[in-house]
């Protein structure tokens, strides 16, 4: 199948399982593309720069962005996180397909310049799990959890426009791995991915 590859973004609150999922998912499909967003927060032990996130100061951060570098930027819990233009621009282009996982805005923002990408809502089968999953990862202060439960409300206001949701089960976490598989190679064979030059090759072989 010839053409543009396929943009899949992995969204939902802080605490879903969006890591984890999409960490999974890439081991499945190693052609996949992952794109690494850009963001001012500290690096979280054991995070590596340039395959995690590309951790840049806050004034590297604005002149990028003030040279229209990101697709999309939004700040979260008092830091900056953006998604890197050109690489989403040109990994498409080259025809793999890109997953990435922002917040809900930038999910939406990410609709706007890419109508054609698809838009997964993550969430866990309880919403009370957000807070026990951040508790126990011991990355946040209280503080910060509190915040991004808050955030987690506000988000989930915006579900409806995304193409699919996911519950991300507690008890068996492979199943929203294959839920998001089928997703990806349900997307690929819808029938405007196709281009006519592929379906003649197809009638003429
Ligand atoms: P964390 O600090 O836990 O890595 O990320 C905080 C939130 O920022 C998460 O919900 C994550 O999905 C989101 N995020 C990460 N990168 C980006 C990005 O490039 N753009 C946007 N809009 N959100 C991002």
């Amino acid at each position: 199948m010839a053409g543009p590859g396929l943009l899949f973004v992995v969204s939902g609150p802080s605490g879903a399982g969006k890591d984890t999922v999409v960490a999974e998912l890439r081991k499945r499909y190693e052609r996949i593309r992952y794109s690494v967003s850009a963001t001012t927060r500290e690096p979280r032990p054991g995070e590596e720069h340039g395959q995690d996130y590309f951790f840049l100061t806050r004034s590297e951060f604005e002149a990028k962005n003030a040279a229209d570098g990101f697709l999309e930027t939004r700040s979260y819990n008092g830091n900056l996180y953006g998604t890197p233009r050109s690489f989403i621009e040109e990994t498409l282009a080259q025809g793999y397909d890109v997953i990435m996982k922002p917040e809900v805005n930038g999910a939406l923002a990410v609709k706007a310049a890419f109508p054609d990408a698809v838009l997964i809502f993550l969430l866990p089968d309880k919403f009370s799990y957000l807070r026990a999953r951040l508790e126990a990862r011991r990355t946040e202060t209280p503080a910060e959890i509190a915040a991004r439960l808050e955030t987690a409300h506000e988000e989930v206001q915006y579900i409806r426009r995304f193409d699919y949701l996911v519950v991300n089960e507690e008890a068996q976490p492979q199943q929203a791995v294959d839920d998001l598989d089928a997703i990806l190679r349900a997307e690929r064979h819808r029938i405007y991915r196709w281009t006519d030059q592929a379906i003649r090759t197809l009638e003429e072989s």
